[in-house]
């Protein structure tokens, strides 16, 4: 009998990235709590996270290839995948094919599928599920650091005097983040401000509380910045020595926001309010603005990090314990997918084709001359090609778009009527229906990797038990399908350590500190030193060893070494409410479920909760539609239509409607509020605008 063990890992669901020991006894059960010695959570756990070891059950795993409504063996399903992708590239071009991937991705699975996709397929078609989480944030640090970067670490927490809550549902959505923020407030007296059209359990525990109009960010960060010029609040020696740009930026947010009062009437927000934060923000030196989905889902997303991250500038508040403005991601390795290029708009370890040096680079390092030149179709886009019929064949891995994306209903009927549908996935989901060729991939537990969480910190996932059935890790199907493709001296890896080695290698390649993305220090790594790696930040050179905190010199990645103002203007939201469509649908997580509940929808403690799709409604809403609590409601949009319990709630703000973003036909059918969502796009992130689409509510 084997001896029972412990393993060191991480878990798999959010950004906040918490260190997991993973117990497993000599019978194979597997119990799990907090790593203490994990920076990002010291021990600490959320409901997800404490209930994962009941998730490993193989309910609904898939066990062994699939197509042609029978099982297959690796190699004639892999023989398929490779000769339906290189036939489609020879008769149609490398854009004729495309993948879609997911942050549930370790950093090597992502770096493998990127690799192929842009380095010798030649297309940049490759794009992630993060696209629809914080691609507005990575939009707007280039802008204005010249790079994606989060400039701050969670340490900053623990010595704010002021946390900004813009967006987010902390409690909720980043929970370990927020019992830290909690414990700053208990005992330093950490003032906390939460921006939130909704009252939320992060609400229920801050000193202020700016229930705004959906999409009125920017006017309320405008407002900010002219008040901060206004009352002399300003850091004029950063301004000149360290930003660019100032002045136009501070002019329009004057014009857009002129007084108090027309910030207060354009955000919905009583004008004593909007006075006590803007005070608070003037003046408490030490202040974090932390940022997600609320901020980033829009149409206008990129413009109000841009109007965030400009009264950080104006304040000098950047680089420093304490400070700056921050984007917490949703999925455990957003920021990994990030770093090797998932985004179909980056090329790899940060760099990006706007810059013909950096494809040339990439270019001579994997030795890939038919390497992509231009970004390829970010999600919307690449599911409108493939409903036009010019994405021949498609590689859905890890992700379950027939649920998550926008007009659902759109992206099922692409993917129905779509030549090559390959999915790769732990289990069975709304996705897999449409898979032409299904690949049973390794899920957590079962394989290993690296993952950066929100503060761009390196962490192992490690595997402790065996991938059942047949189920391989996802960067070997990957490159078990390159190497049919042609390609196999580059993608000859035997272990996931080896394709760290390169991907770190390649953030150094000619990067002799003009890059701020550089895991040199990390290029060397022995197996045995991957085995036992210890979280970490990046850049992570020799002579960085120490600087976790970004920016404390003053000095920006953009070319002249300083950051930018962006000039934003207050915009109009996407849609405008209409008699027909009376409600703003506003969309966002439960406390205990994760994405599409392919795994926290297995555990009865975690649907116990929310055991069914519900919507909330003020009230006085309810009440203007004969609705009462507990009434089946009949939820439609100019996209679609969903059912749902009705929850009446004094918690909702009057005109808007809430629908949590998890159910799926696993769980509920007709429930998906992706079903109800819009494809209307930000133009600078590609981000589809998830916040506020006018919707209409009837009993059923
Ligand atoms: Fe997992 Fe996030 Fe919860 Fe931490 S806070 S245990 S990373 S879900």
């Amino acid at each position: 009998m084997e001896e029972a063990r412990e393993v060191r890992t991480t878990c798999p669901y959010c950004g906040v990235g918490c260190g997991v020991l993973a117990e497993v006894a000599a019978d194979g059960t597997t119990t799990v709590r907090g790593d203490p010695e994990h920076p990002a959570n010291l021990g600490r756990l959320c409901s997800k996270g404490a209930a994962l070891g009941e998730t490993l059950g193989l309910e609904g795993r898939l066990l062994q290839p699939e197509f042609g409504g029978r099982q297959a063996g690796w190699d004639e399903a892999l023989d398929l995948v490779a000769s339906k992708f290189s036939r489609a590239i020879a008769e149609h071009g490398p854009d004729s094919v495309a993948f879609y991937v997911s942050g549930q991705l370790l950093t090597e699975d992502y770096y493998v599928a990127n690799k192929l996709m842009k380095g010798f397929i030649g297309s940049g078609n490759i794009d992630t599920n993060s696209r629809l989480c914080m691609a507005s944030s990575v939009a707007g640090h280039r802008r204005a650091f010249g790079e994606d970067i989060v400039p701050g670490v969670y340490e900053d927490f623990e010595c704010a005097d002021l946390i900004v809550l813009t967006g987010s549902n902390t409690a909720w959505c980043h929970p370990v983040l927020h019992q830290r923020m909690l414990a700053a407030r208990r005992e330093r007296g950490t003032k906390i401000v939460v921006i939130d059209p909704r009252r939320t359990a992060t609400t229920d525990e801050c000193d202020l509380h700016l229930a705004l109009d959906p999409g009125t960010d920017v006017l309320l960060f405008n407002g900010l910045l002219a008040h901060l010029v206004h009352t002399g609040k300003i850091e004029t020696d950063f301004i000149r020595e360290h930003t660019r740009d100032f002045d136009a930026a501070a002019a329009l947010a004057s014009a857009d926001a002129p007084s108090i009062t027309r910030v207060a009437k354009g955000c919905g927000l009583a004008a004593a309010d909007v006075q006590a934060f803007y005070d608070l923000f003037a003046e408490i030196d030490r202040t974090v603005t932390v940022y997600s989905q609320g901020v980033n889902q829009s149409a206008h997303g990129t413009d109000k990090v841009n109007a965030i991250i400009n009264c950080h500038l104006a304040t000098g508040r950047i680089g420093k314990p304490g400070t700056g403005p921050f984007s917490v991601t949703g999925q455990p390795n957003a920021m990994g997918g990030r770093e090797v290029g998932g985004l179909a708009n980056q090329l790899a370890a940060h760099m990006d084709f706007a810059d013909a040096a950096g494809v040339d680079r990439v270019s001579r390092f994997w030795n890939a001359p038919n390497i992509a030149r231009r970004g390829g179709l970010k999600a919307v886009d690449m599911f409108q090609s493939v409903a036009d019929g010019r994405i021949k064949a498609l590689w859905v891995m890890g992700t379950n778009p027939a649920v998550s994306m926008p007009d659902a209903s759109r992206v099922r009927a692409a993917l129905a009527k779509c030549d090559f549908v390959v999915v790769s996935d732990v289990t069975r989901t709304d996705t897999t229906r449409y898979a032409d060729v299904l690949l049973p991939a390794a899920a957590w537990g079962e394989k290993d990797g690296t993952v950066t969480n929100s503060e761009r910190r390196l962490s192992r996932q490690r595997s402790f038990l065996p991938a059942p059935g047949e189920a391989k890790a996802d960067w070997r199907i990957v490159c078990d399908v390159a190497t049919r493709m042609g390609f196999g001296d580059a993608f000859a890896y035997k272990t996931p350590a080896e394709i760290f080695r390169e991907h770190t290698a390649l953030s150094a390649f000619e990067n002799s500190g003009a890059r701020l993305f550089d895991l040199g220090g990390l290029t060397g790594l022995s197996d045995t030193d991957y085995d036992a790696f210890a979280p970490r930040h990046w850049p992570a050179p020799e002579h960085r060893k120490k600087q976790t905190r970004l920016f404390a010199d003053g000095r920006f990645p953009a070319s002249d070494g300083r950051a930018r103002f962006v000039p934003v203007r207050q915009e109009a939201t996407a849609f405008t409410i209409d008699a027909d469509y009376p409600l703003a649908l506003n969309t966002g997580r439960l406390r205990d479920q994760w994405h599409t509940m392919t795994r926290t929808g297995n555990v009865p403690r975690l649907m116990a909760n929310a055991p069914e799709p519900a919507v909330d409604l003020h009230p006085s809403d309810a009440a203007a539609h004969w609705l009462k609590d507990g009434d089946l409601a009949h939820l439609s949009t100019r996209f679609g239509f969903v059912r749902a319990r009705v929850r009446v709630s004094e918690a909702q703000r009057r005109g808007q409607a809430f629908m949590p973003m998890h159910w799926s036909g696993q769980f509920a059918a007709r429930a998906s509020a992706g079903l109800l969502s819009s494809t209307v796009t930000d133009p600078h992130s590609g981000q589809p605008e998830l916040k506020h689409v006018p919707v209409r509510i009837v009993r059923e």
